[in-house]
């Protein structure tokens, strides 16, 4: 960064080189536009978007309508595209949502129905012969709610692809560079980093888990995150055991989707994540103790399990905007306030699904009038 605010500042300063961030780089960089993508690690991807279960999820859960709803459906169209054509691993699994006992059909229906409305294509109700058709593994069901269109991705991989079309489009990044002061002015939006300033026309807060302190630096308060950690374990000794990936019937009011079976694109199987608010937004300390508790939950969801294959896996943190008090979850908040200054909050799962279709808006959002030569 330069020490002075100069003339020639940048037309748009991204905060934060998660996958959002450097979707959005991809989407506005160009001929027509300067991009500074600032970010405080030294690589980029490191922050929410290195640890979380890479799903690439189907719209199910959200309500119609919803930010949440539309940008993961979009968003998955346009991430299988991007993978596709950019060579980053990926693979289309699928999932089953399984209900064990035939009390928690109605809530499978319910969710399916929710699913339809949201726009989401291609699910199917199956009946427990059927589940066992497909996943052998599997303890005896009710029946599950089949989403053939759910997959994994590497985030890493995508997070480093966009990263990489931003730059051939002539975005610049500054890595190691923490933001520390944003001023909404007459003249376009100043940005500090210590001593350090520049001028920027649009700045764009993406910064996931501190994506509340940065709004706040221009008198956005009304926004706090409430930070939601998520465990991992590990199966081991689970390889090919499972085709799919396996989620249980979402509880009503529970933070998250309950803890599930993902697959990993090296044939690796986890379990988790499960969901507890913290206060600490940067404490990733293991916790080895939940092993029973995601024993019990394995044991659920998939029949006896051996406790000594069951190895604790790190865990994530989620950017919530809904207070742990809340039952419903919040949607994705994208608010332009003061002028000039776009700020991502909340952006928790389906983020990494929905990164895309969240680049899209936000390009839509801006404006070629906004932006200087747009
Ligand atoms: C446990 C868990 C599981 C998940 N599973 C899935 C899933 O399976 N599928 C799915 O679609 N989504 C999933 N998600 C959600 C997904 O990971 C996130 O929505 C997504 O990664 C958010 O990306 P981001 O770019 O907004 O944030 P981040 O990746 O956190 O990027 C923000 C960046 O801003 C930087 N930054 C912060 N403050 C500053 C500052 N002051 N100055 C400079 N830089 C700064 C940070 O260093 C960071 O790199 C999961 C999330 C969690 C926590």
């Amino acid at each position: 960064m330069g020490r002075d605010v100069g003339s020639d500042g940048f037309d748009v300063v991204i905060i934060g080189a998660g996958v959002v961030g450097t979707a959005i780089a991809a989407a506005l960089s160009g001929p027509a536009r300067s991009v500074l993508v600032i970010e405080r690690s030294l690589k980029e991807g490191s922050g929410v978007t290195s640890r979380n279960s890479g799903v690439i999820h189907s719209g199910l859960y959200y309500p119609p309508g919803s930010i949440k709803a539309e940008s993961c459906l979009r968003g998955q169209a346009l991430l299988y595209e991007w993978c596709a054509r950019e060579g980053v691993a990926h693979a289309r699994t699928g999932k089953l949502i399984v209900a064990r006992r035939p009390g928690d059909l109605g809530d499978l229906e319910a969710l399916a129905k929710n699913a339809t409305a949201a726009g989401a294509t291609g699910i199917e109700l199956i009946d427990g012969r059927a589940v066992a058709a497909l996943e052998p593994s599997m303890p005896p069901c009710a029946g599950a709610l089949l989403c053939p269109k759910t997959g994994i991705v590497d985030p890493h991989g995508l997070t480093r692809s966009l990263r990489a079309a931003a730059e051939l489009r002539g975005a610049v990044f500054a890595m190691g560079t923490t933001i520390t002061g944003l001023r909404a002015t007459s003249s376009g939006v100043v940005v500090e980093s210590g001593e350090d300033r520049l001028l920027a026309s649009v700045v764009v807060n993406s910064a996931g888990l501190e994506a509340d302190r940065l709004a706040a630096m221009v008198g956005v308060r009304d926004r706090p995150i409430y930070p939601c950690r998520g465990d991992y374990f590990r199966l081991s000794g689970a390889r090919g055991r499972y085709r799919r990936l396996i989620y249980p019937v979402r509880r009503r009011g529970a933070a998250g989707l309950g803890v599930h079976l993902t697959l990993e694109l090296d044939g690796g199987v986890r379990l988790g994540p499960d969901a507890h608010y913290v206060d600490d937004r940067d404490d990733f300390s293991p916790a080895p103790e939940k092993h029973s508790a995601f024993l019990r939950a394995a044991e659920e969801l998939l029949g006896p399990v051996d406790p000594e294959r069951l190895r604790y896996d790190g865990c994530g943190i989620r950017p919530k905007l809904r207070p742990p008090d809340e039952l419903e979850e919040r949607d994705f908040v994208i608010l332009e306030e003061p002028a000039g200054c776009l700020h991502l909050l909340g952006i928790e799962s389906p983020g990494l699904t929905a990164a895309l279709a969240l680049a899209e808006r936000v390009a839509s959002r801006l404006g070629a009038s906004s932006l200087r030569g747009g």
